[in-house]
């Protein structure tokens, strides 16, 4: 039997295992997903066991997606720009590190179906899942990015990394209520807004009256799978999108890297709502 892990710490919250069993017993493929429990000391002796043969790789997430970047034997040109790794796929003794997070929000934002060519988008956040985004849009033709983060300085960071790849325009608490109605696409990648431990925080990182006029609203948080930030969205009238597509679609492209086949997306996506409604 093949096996793949996913290494984060803690696991308890993710979907992945459902997702990806249900995907390979769709095909039958002998193989197992597993979530394991990685503390940062442990992860260097983790890594070396996706070495094995029976192994065709693993996920990586919240805390390891930059530190495992230094143990594998090559990155992808992707999750070198991003600066994170959540895909290993092994290739021979050799791990290979990749980024499906960028193409994972480019499809789900496709689905949305909002024009975006020439527009001003406001992106909140600037952790890894906020670089995956900016490294997105930054290649998709928007106008203009704006981007927000509590730590200004991480923002900075984002825009100065980025500077080959478009203009980024860094914006404090007070700008908020002036750029968020002129744009036409705001996604919260920050963690506001999430359950903590199975319990609902009803927090947004965007006041209500801050909202666009008119366009969309992205939360990367799928767990609750409406957030106070998507709920007040829909109450203004604008189309809303939670993280379950991008989950669904990043982890599809990593399930075909590993097997070689095209993912069953659709019994995926069933199977992450079958697992949230749970
Ligand atoms: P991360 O690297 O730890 O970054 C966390 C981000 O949230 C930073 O921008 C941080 O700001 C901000 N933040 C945390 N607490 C905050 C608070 N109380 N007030 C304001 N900002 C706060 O994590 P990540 O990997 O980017 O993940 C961020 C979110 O995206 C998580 O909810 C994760 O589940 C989600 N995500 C979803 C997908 C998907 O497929 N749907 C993929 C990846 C991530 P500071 O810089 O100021 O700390």
């Amino acid at each position: 039997m093949m096996r793949v892990m996913l290494f984060a710490y803690p696991a308890w919250h993710s979907l992945s295992p459902a997702m990806h069993n249900a995907a390979f017993a769709s095909l039958g493929l002998d193989a197992r997903y597993t979530a394991r429990e990685v503390p940062p000391e442990a992860l260097p002796e983790a890594v070396e066991e996706l070495r094995q043969p029976d192994c065709w790789g693993a996920n990586v997430t919240i805390p390891h997606k930059e530190s495992i970047m230094g143990l594998l034997d090559a990155l992808s040109a992707e999750a070198r720009a991003v600066g994170s790794v959540n895909t290993i796929v092994r290739r021979g003794s050799e791990l290979e590190g990749h980024s499906t997070d960028v193409s994972g929000f480019l499809k789900a934002l496709a689905d949305l179906r909002v024009d975006l060519a020439g527009r001003r988008v406001l992106l909140l956040g600037a952790g890894g899942a906020g670089r995956a985004v900016a490294y997105a849009l930054l290649l998709s033709g928007i106008g203009e990015l704006v981007l927000h983060n509590r730590t200004r300085e991480r923002a900075e960071r984002l825009r100065d990394d980025f500077a080959g790849l478009g203009e980024i325009r860094v914006i404090g608490d007070e700008e908020l209520c002036e750029c968020g109605p002129r744009s036409q696409l705001v996604i919260n990648s920050t963690s506001v807004g999430m359950m903590r431990e199975g319990v609902r925080t009803d927090e947004t990182p965007l006041p209500a009256g801050d909202l666009p006029k008119e366009g969309a609203v992205v939360d990367l948080v799928y767990r609750p799978a409406e957030t106070r930030l998507l709920r007040e969205a829909k109450a203004a009238g604008l189309k809303t999108q939670n993280g379950l597509p991008m989950l669904v679609y990043q982890g599809a492209e990593s399930f075909s890297m590993w097997t070689g086949h095209t993912a069953p997306v659709e019994l995926m996506r069933r199977e992450a709502r079958r697992m949230l409604a749970s």
